[in-house]
């Protein structure tokens, strides 16, 4: 009995770790590390997948505003057959020893898996690296603010959490303390409501180390931007450590007051880029060594040379690649490891600009050149941006180039296009469905 429900819950957290996968896809990293990051599976039965999360009011809030791209990445999953249940987790029991949330202690939000031990170190991220140690091992020094930028999965949160637990560990009796930009917003939504904004901003301001993450989030959002602007003053005056991060530099953080952007670059910027081909083979090395996973050279140099852009989805052939294994107990071989990433890897090799356009043209039904001209007709417009879209998430291009490939457009149009994409696909608009459909005709390429 007990066994059958070990395995349930490892096949439930399986399941659920790649519906997870897919949903970062979806949504932004904020919204995935508010909504989703403290979210567990606990069982699965012939039609239900039985997840829990830390409260009602999740279950609330995801029912309301996460449905609909939960059920696509369910079914981007392969998921078709279960109904997903959310349900508050046991008080006492949310703090478990699998490390799942590990929070050290609970008002630090930082999660102990992220050190810099286990961060590989290559050229691509090795200023960002030791401008982070030397932070950690003396906040408040000569780099206030720090401000990291760099492209998707390529190692922000890991370094700044890694920063956080460095300083708590050597620093006992500093304050640290790490919050997502849109949780920080969250918070203060909330506290406005319930009246308590001056206890909100105590909080913040009585810290020795803020730690804020996806700081771009601030764009558009001017009460945000005073709220930080003012805790930012706060605590630089009071010669407090504070780390930011951002998928871009602080100038080009779009609608974001000047006086902010300036506060940034006060201290040091450093960017991380993505890893060269080394580095991601030392990467998927050191996670092989932390999961127990022996795969021999030729296979990791498989992986690495075919998922060049983002180390998430590095670990994600790897979480693959380990559950097959436990699933089939068949040994992997390069043919098998072949057929297991098969699908995952065709997203990010070998795809070209014009995979892209042509995909996009199929899904939204507008002819490729209407795409790439220069009518503005609504539908048109729609599919260009998406396109756009695509291709700075499937192709991680830069906005140069992706305005280059789409007949001459300048830099501020296709981060503008982007964002209003990703806007919509955050807020499960229709052009979800239109944009999944492009990429599993992509996927069939
Ligand atoms: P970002 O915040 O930039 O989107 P993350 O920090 O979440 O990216 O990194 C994505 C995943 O890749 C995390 O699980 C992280 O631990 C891992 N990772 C990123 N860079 C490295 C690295 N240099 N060494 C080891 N793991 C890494
Ligand atoms: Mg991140």
């Amino acid at each position: 009995m007990e066994r059958l429900s070990e395995d349930r819950e490892l096949r439930a957290r399986k399941l659920w770790e790649e519906v997870l996968g897919h949903l970062k896809e979806r949504i932004t990293a904020q919204a995935f590390e508010t909504w989703f990051s403290e979210t567990r599976a606990v069982t699965v039965s012939d039609d239900r997948l039985i997840i829990e999360v830390p409260n009602e009011f999740y279950i609330d809030w995801l029912e309301e505003h996460y449905s609909k791209v939960v059920r696509e990445a369910l079914r981007s999953a392969g998921i078709t057959n279960l109904k997903l249940i959310y349900r508050p987790a046991p008080k006492e029991e949310r703090e478990d020893e699998r490390g799942f949330i590990a929070v050290k202690k609970p008002s630090t939000r930082l999660q102990a898996r992220y050190t810099f031990d286990n961060f590989v170190v290559g050229k691509s991220n090795e200023f960002a690296y030791s401008a982070a140690r030397a932070v950690a091992h003396s906040p408040s020094g000569e780099y206030n603010p720090l401000f990291i930028y760099g492209g998707v999965g390529l190692g922000k949160t890991h370094l700044l959490q890694a920063i956080g637990n460095y300083c708590l560990k050597k620093h006992k009796k500093l304050k640290v303390h790490y919050v997502p930009a849109e949780t920080f917003m969250n918070e203060m939504i909330r506290a406005i409501q319930k009246r308590s904004m001056v206890s909100f901003k105590l909080k913040y301001r009585q810290l020795d180390v803020l730690l804020i993450d996806d700081i771009q989030f601030l764009r558009d959002k001017e009460m945000l931007q005073e709220e930080i602007f003012h805790t930012f003053n706060s605590l630089y005056d009071a010669g407090k450590q504070i780390v930011m991060t951002s998928d871009r530099p602080p100038k080009e953080i779009p609608s974001i007051e000047e006086r902010l952007v300036s506060r940034f670059q006060w201290g040091l910027v450093v960017d991380i880029k993505p890893p060269d081909l080394e580095t991601r083979m030392a990467i998927l090395r050191k996670k092989c060594e932390e999961e127990g996973i022996h795969l021999n050279d030729e296979i990791i140099h498989f992986i690495a040379q075919k998922v060049r852009k983002n180390i998430r989805e590095l670990e994600g052939c790897l979480v693959r690649i380990a559950a097959f294994h436990s699933l089939t107990k068949r040994p992997i071989t390069l043919q098998v490891a072949e057929e297991i990433l098969r699908d995952m890897i065709k997203e990010s090799r070998g795809l070209e600009v014009t995979d892209i356009i042509e995909a996009v043209s199929q899904a939204f039904n507008i002819p490729a050149r209407e795409i790439k001209g220069k009518r503005r007709k609504k539908e048109i417009v729609e599919a260009r941006q998406a396109a756009m879209y695509l291709m700075r998430h499937m192709l991680g291009m830069s906005l140069k180039s992706i305005g280059y490939s789409l007949g001459g457009r300048d830099h501020s149009t296709v981060i503008h296009s982007i964002e209003k994409v990703e806007k919509l696909v955050e807020d499960g608009e229709d052009i979800v469905e239109k944009i999944e459909k492009a990429r599993e005709i992509l996927k069939s390429l």
